[in-house]
């Protein structure tokens, strides 16, 4: 489909290059296990209350709080696909949230360990004031031209010099020519309220420095959420199970509900059946958006095991009545 509506074959047609969209994005959702993941259990592949991309878990929620983490000295972003030393390892840490904290966001502090650029030679791994030697194998170029046979060649970072297209002529004492020094570091993440179990955040360079120059890897924040016994969410939505006695089922009334919020009050109908589901509206997450989920109540009745005599005296005289 993805020929058929290919922009060029129809130049200026809006109609097609519309449809062209869809299909590419149908593809991104097809082919990230992520996207697939939600679009199967919410219906669209982006989750309940956060935007899922490519980049990051949690897409623009995240970025508008991580913003604040270039402060922190994350930058060196490190483009994909350029020439020169290969960027540090991506990181990865866990966060433990309580059913509870997923629910309304929390701060969590988080300490790791990573690789960042050795403050005497600024990561260059050469001894301050010493000069670098061109390479000779790439003869500074960074790259190295092979021959695949026949008329076939493909271009590869310099081997000997991992493409700065020098060598250190001295290197530096502090790291010994690495240009990265172990930094423990502790930061506080913002875990936005409706974090479920699973989803993760990318911190651009928030990971490992690369050795000799090479840009910072991703630091990738993985959240774990405890599940809860009494509550269950999908969503933006909160699920709960309760018992209600027979003759309120029956006669309808009002039934005290526990909630994320303290307990609520809800009406139940006459003649309500066991299995009913029941809505509270906005007593699910509220997310950092300004959308609202609700909760929904399963109301099970609760029949009667043991009666006193009177009791049962009255159940036999209403079956009498009604016969
Ligand atoms: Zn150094
Ligand atoms: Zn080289």
């Amino acid at each position: 489909m993805a020929k058929e509506y290919h922009p060029d074959l129809h130049p200026g047609d809006k109609a097609a290059e519309e449809k062209f969209k869809k299909i590419n994005e149908a593809y991104e959702v097809l082919s990230d296990s992520d996207k697939r993941a939600n679009y199967d259990r919410y219906g669209t592949a982006d989750a309940s209350g956060i935007r899922w991309d490519a980049e990051s878990g949690f897409g623009d929620i995240f970025s508008q709080i991580f913003r604040d983490f270039s402060g922190f000295g994350f930058g060196d972003m490190g483009g994909g696909g350029r020439a020169g030393p290969p960027p540090g390892d991506n990181l990865r840490v866990t966060i433990k949230l309580t059913f509870e904290e997923a629910f309304f966001g929390s701060e969590k502090e988080i300490a790791f360990q990573r690789l960042v650029k050795c403050d005497t030679c600024g990561g260059s791994g050469a001894k301050p004031g010493s000069s670098p030697i061109r390479c000779k194998t790439c003869g500074g170029r960074g790259q190295v031209v092979r021959s695949m046979g026949g008329f076939m060649t493909i271009a590869q970072t310099c081997p000997t010099c991992g493409g700065r297209g020098e060598s250190i002529g001295f290197p530096c004492s502090k790291c010994r020519g690495s240009g990265v020094m172990k930094e423990r570091r502790e930061i506080k993440i913002p875990a936005p309220a409706g974090v479920e179990d699973g989803m993760y955040q990318r911190i651009r360079g928030g990971g490992n420095s690369g050795q000799r120059g090479g840009p910072y890897g991703d630091l990738i924040v993985v959240y774990a959420v405890e599940a809860d016994h009494k509550f269950k969410r999908r969503g933006l939505h909160i699920y709960s199970e309760m018992s209600i006695p027979f003759h309120i089922a029956v006669l309808g009334g009002e039934v005290e509900v526990p909630t994320m919020y303290g307990v609520s009050k809800m009406k139940v109908g006459k003649g309500t059946e066991s299995g009913s589901l029941f809505r509270l509206r906005e007593k699910g997450v509220h997310a950092a958006d300004g959308r609202k989920g609700d909760q929904l109540v399963r109301v099970n009745i609760n029949v009667p095991k043991s009666l006193t005599k009177e009791q049962q005296e009255y159940l036999r005289r209403f079956e009498e009545v009604f016969s």
